[in-house]
């Protein structure tokens, strides 16, 4: 099964763009979501959380204590560090048992991750895709979709590898631009792929 991973800045359309390819037919693993979900359902995530940064990391009835985390892991690379190495292999069985149920006729699969190039999680896929968007369109989309501000924005742009960083490692490009259509771009890839 051929697995192409899609990535792209906070607010550059990835998942837009993954939609599109969702309605081609095209199943999309989408890490970021799943990464949460296994925060509290995979024993061997969850153990490891506990052991790592204490019991309080769960509430009694198994929520996860974002704060207490955030307390530790925000501004503090080692412990960021710390906690990547416990969620991204947990992520990895996931995409790996996600692939195998996917039926055989499907003609390839995308994984959409935020980090897929800063977590060496492209190495699992066989191309990348880079979602490109000028740096005040994609703060201004955040803004808007999340109501928050333009410094929260940033901060969490800083974090992320700049798309000049990424485009170096990607195979293929959209740019989701106000004045450039996905969609026809989407077509154009869907028929590349099909065609590998
Ligand atoms: P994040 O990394 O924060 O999850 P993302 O890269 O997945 O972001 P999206 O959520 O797809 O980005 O897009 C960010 C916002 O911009 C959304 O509200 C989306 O509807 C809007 N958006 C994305 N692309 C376009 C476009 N071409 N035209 C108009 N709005 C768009």
């Amino acid at each position: 099964m051929l697995k192409i991973g899609i990535t792209g800045g906070i607010g550059s359309g990835k998942t837009t763009v993954c939609k599109v390819f969702e309605i081609l037919g095209i199943p999309v693993f989408y890490a970021d979501t799943v990464a949460k979900e296994l925060m509290v359902s995979d024993p061997i995530l969850i153990a490891g959380v506990k052991s790592a940064f204490g019991t309080v990391s769960y509430t009694e009835s198994g929520k996860l204590n974002n704060q207490h985390i955030a307390s530790i892991v925000f501004n503090n690379q080692i412990e960021l560090e710390k906690l990547n190495a416990l969620v991204h292999p947990a992520v990895f069985r996931a995409f790996d048992s996600w692939v195998s149920t996917i039926p055989k006729k499907v003609p390839y699969t995308l994984k959409e991750a935020a980090l897929l190039f800063e977590s060496g999680s492209y190495q699992m896929c066989d191309y990348t895709i880079l979602v490109t968007a000028p740096v005040a369109l994609k703060i201004a989309r955040v803004m808007e979709r999340d109501q928050v501000s333009e410094a929260q924005v940033m901060a969490r742009m800083d974090k992320q590898f700049t798309d000049e960083q990424k485009a170096k490692m990607a195979d293929y490009f959209v740019q989701n631009t106000n004045d450039t259509s996905v969609i026809l771009q989407v077509l154009e890839l869907h028929q590349q792929f099909l065609s590998l």
